[in-house]
């Protein structure tokens, strides 16, 4: 037997929740809960399915004395008690769930806009939920967390306590130097009257489409989300460009009032629209879902294109020819919020810096191993292209084994890197999956690769 799995059999106490490489059960463990059916070739020595605080704290202590990293999952996306509107969660907490558990208390949280991400690893990159552009980042509602650390501690951390902790876990990504075990999140109220609208084009009237909702987006009313999406809509035998908005409010009058202005000024020639249509997050979800279907092999690429760039062009290759019927490409408006600033006092001081008015993602989705590449290099041959008018990326759908870019500005990418050192100098906990895997404690550059450093 393993020396290491001996001194472990020693160590843990009966019934510790733990499932060895080659034992029964072994890699519905290492991969059942992960998303993407491109499967990674890396087999951990075991996986720890932790219930409790004290299953993590055994296992971070276990893995110290034999030498072991830890990575950790939540939802394997990467890709409850209520009193004053403050919610415990538990990272495995999908947004499902979560918006199930306080809708009945009339509250909900800006999770995920697919309902199966957990809340772990989506709050740690920051967390792109709904509304956006508006309500800010979901991060921002994170008032605390409770940690375990890499030498097995448990700490709760906010803005009095470990505030360096605090300050990483909005934004730090996988590169968060210790376990979160519990999130304390301020929740919003919930909104009785959602409704969308949507104007669907031909890819020849792409540009015209696009050159509409920049013009409007960042004056749109503050809560109404707004995306274009290229996809082969159900039924449509090519590429097309669905402009969706999608309002939050309490009354249908002001849904009407909110998705007037762009019924008023949509472009003519749209193949398919609908105006004011009812819908609910529950009913959000189960689009989202059926957008990002499991069972399929992914492969994703993001950046935040620069305020100044011609955003249109840009985009152009990206929105008009996808390599898939089910691939998708999305600009996701981010203003006016991707305006606020820690100088001016509008935005909090933590991890989470990089940001432009423009996301950018592309998502390349098949079934069959054999078009792996094909599909790949698809999404590389974009970023090609897209990247230099880039000002950085968003860590929940980037790879960092296939492109080298900037996920936080220069000062808060250098002090993260710092915090990652100070609390977990030997590595300890899995960290930023790059090239070989050999970031490390150092963490990540923060560069750009095509720039000369
Ligand atoms: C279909 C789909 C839709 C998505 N939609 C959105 C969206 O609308 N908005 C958005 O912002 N993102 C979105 N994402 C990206 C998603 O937020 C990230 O992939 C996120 O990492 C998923 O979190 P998870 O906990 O489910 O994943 P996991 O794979 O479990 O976690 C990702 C990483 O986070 C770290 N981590 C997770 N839990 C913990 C913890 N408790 N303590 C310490 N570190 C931890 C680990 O390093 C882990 O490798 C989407 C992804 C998919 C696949």
């Amino acid at each position: 037997m393993d020396k290491r799995r001996t001194l472990a059999m020693k160590r843990l106490p009966p019934n510790f929740p733990i499932i060895w490489r080659g034992e029964v059960g072994y890699e519905q463990a290492r991969v059942g809960r992960v998303f993407n059916y491109r499967r990674p070739s890396r087999y951990p020595i075991a996986v720890v399915e932790a219930t409790t605080e004290d299953d993590i704290v055994e296992a971070v202590g276990l893995a110290n004395e034999i030498g072991c990293r830890v990575s950790v999952r939540s939802g394997g996306h990467s890709w409850a008690v209520w009193s004053t509107g403050i919610l415990r969660a538990s990272p495995s907490n999908t947004g499902r769930l979560t918006n199930k558990l306080l809708g009945a208390y009339g509250r909900m949280f800006p999770g995920g806009h697919c309902p199966e991400v957990a809340l772990g690893g989506f709050l740690l990159q920051g967390g792109m939920g709904w509304n956006c552009k508006n309500w800010g980042w979901a991060c921002e509602r994170v008032l605390g967390v409770d940690v375990v650390t890499a030498d097995g501690r448990k700490l709760h951390c906010d803005k009095d306590e470990n505030t360096d902790l605090y300050w990483a876990a909005r934004g730090a990504g996988p590169g968060f130097p210790a376990i979160v075990t519990r999130f304390y999140l301020q929740t919003i109220p919930a909104f009785s009257r959602m409704r969308s609208s949507a104007y669907i084009y031909e890819k020849k009237d792409y540009r015209k489409a696009m050159e509409w909702i920049l013009r409007v987006a960042p004056i749109y009313d503050e809560s109404t989300e707004i995306v274009a999406v290229a996809s082969y809509p159900a039924g449509l035998s090519d590429v097309h460009v669905m402009v969706l908005l999608v309002t939050f409010k309490n009354s249908a009058e002001e849904a009407l009032a909110a998705l007037q202005p762009a019924e008023d000024t949509a472009p003519p020639g749209c193949v398919q629209r609908w105006f004011c249509r009812e819908t609910s997050l529950a009913k959000e979800y189960d689009d989202q879902h059926a957008a990002n279907p499991m069972s399929y092999r992914y492969c994703t690429d993001n950046c935040y294109v620069k305020n100044d760039a011609d955003v249109v062009s840009v985009l152009e290759d990206a929105f008009t020819s996808l390599p898939s019927r089910k691939s998708f490409s999305l600009w996701y408006s981010m203003a006016p919020g991707s305006r606020r600033s820690v100088e001016a006092g509008t935005m909090q001081d933590m991890a989470l810096s990089m940001q432009t008015d423009h996301y950018f993602a592309t998502y390349s989705i098949w079934e069959d191993e054999a078009d792996d590449a094909k599909c790949r290099d698809w999404v590389a041959n974009i970023f090609k292209r897209v990247e230099r008018h880039s000002e950085g990326s968003y860590l929940g759908d980037a790879d960092f084994q296939v492109r080298r870019t900037r996920f936080w500005q220069d000062e808060q990418g250098k002090k993260l890197m710092r915090i990652r050192k100070e609390w977990d100098p030997h590595g300890r906990i899995a960290g930023y999956l790059d090239v070989g895997d050999k970031s490390g404690a150092e963490g990540l550059e923060n560069v750009h690769e095509w720039e000369p450093k």
